[in-house]
């Protein structure tokens, strides 16, 4: 049994830290923000490799984190469900290299004209902010603990060994040039009784997508990267809105609950997890850079941080 000090409780840190728990170690995780000012608060948050070339570490990690959240989502953990989702194509149709492992994986014909065919499968949808709070509590269950600290670097925290997933922040805390943001925006809607996601990754306009979650609706989104500046611009979600009305009708009966915007932590050459060495000699396991996918990802990258540590 170690002393693992966990930087970072957004889905990546929290996750990490129950995995660590089940495992018998001693965790304290510290986090500069509460979960609900955390970008995986802003997440859509379904399970969707998005942006990601076709990768066997990412293939292993999401499909861990899928069966996960499959099994949880029969479990009945609270804001957890599996949805039918619509992959809406303009393009080539070949099965895409993230299919393997997902539920009911098949393609269809194209709704109209403008469509070249449309994926169908099953995946799981997270509201995230009350998973977090979830989270937390499993952590605090199985004897962990949860601290609001901010550090000024990743030699500040105690223990035998530490786990990075402080996101974004890695850009300073690790130094990593290579991390960098890529804003979304999205848009919170009430859920008029729609069940089944729907995607359009290559409209004109930009991407856009309607994930029904156990409590909203959330319409989407933008992927920038680079773009920082998160604050709000109503052409954006004007723009959002009449799209996604017109790729999914019901919409319309939909109330706007708010517009809201993260900073997804990118990574040129995609999430770093590994174990490197702190400053000061201890071993430190970076699990940080999960892009548009920290969901997606999550308990597969959390079952490697606790082979690492
Ligand atoms: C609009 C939008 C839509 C998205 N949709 C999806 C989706 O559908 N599916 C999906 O899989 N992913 C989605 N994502 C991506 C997902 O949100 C991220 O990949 C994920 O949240 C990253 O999690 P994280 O724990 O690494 O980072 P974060 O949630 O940012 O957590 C970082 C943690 O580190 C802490 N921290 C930072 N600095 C310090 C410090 N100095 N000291 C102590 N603690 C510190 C913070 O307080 C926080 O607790 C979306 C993101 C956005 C913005």
């Amino acid at each position: 049994m170690v002393d693992v000090v966990v930087a970072g409780g957004g889905i990546i840190g929290l996750t990490s830290a129950v995995r660590l728990l089940e495992a018998g170690h001693r965790v304290t995780v510290l986090s500069a923000h509460p979960p609900e000012q955390t970008v995986s608060a802003v997440a859509a948050a379904v399970w969707y490799p998005t942006h990601f070339e076709a990768d066997d570490r990412l293939l292993l990690w999401g499909q861990q984190a899928l069966l996960e959240l499959a099994r949880q989502a029969s479990e009945g953990v609270p804001g957890v469900t599996m949805r039918h989702s619509r992959m809406l194509l303009r393009g080539a149709t070949d099965t895409p290299w993230w299919a393997q492992g997902v539920p009911g994986f098949r393609l269809e014909a194209a709704p109209s004209p403008e469509f070249t065919g449309e994926w169908r499968f099953t995946v799981p949808a997270v509201q995230t902010r009350s998973y977090l709070y979830w989270l937390i509590e499993q952590v605090e269950t199985l004897g962990g603990s949860v601290v609001r600290r901010t550090l000024a670097n990743l030699g500040e925290a105690g223990g035998d060994v530490v786990v990075n997933a402080t996101g974004l922040a890695s850009r300073e805390l690790v130094p990593d040039p290579a991390v960098h943001p890529i804003r979304g925006r999205i848009v919170v809607l009430s859920n008029p009784g729609i069940t089944v996601s729907c995607r359009d990754e290559d409209d004109p306009e930009g991407g856009i997508y309607v994930h029904p979650r156990s409590r909203d609706v959330v319409a989407g989104g933008t992927f920038e990267p680079g773009q920082n500046d998160l604050s709000p611009d109503e052409s954006v979600t004007g723009s959002i809105l009449r799209r996604c009305t017109a790729m999914v009708p019901e919409l319309a009966r939909a109330r706007v609950l708010r517009s809201v915007a993260g900073l997804r932590p990118g990574r040129e050459g995609g999430p770093r997890l590994e174990r490197a060495q702190l400053p000061d000699g201890r071993p430190v396991v970076h699990t940080y850079g999960h892009g548009g996918a920290g969901i997606t990802l999550s308990w597969g990258c959390a079952d490697e941080v606790v082979t690492l540590v």
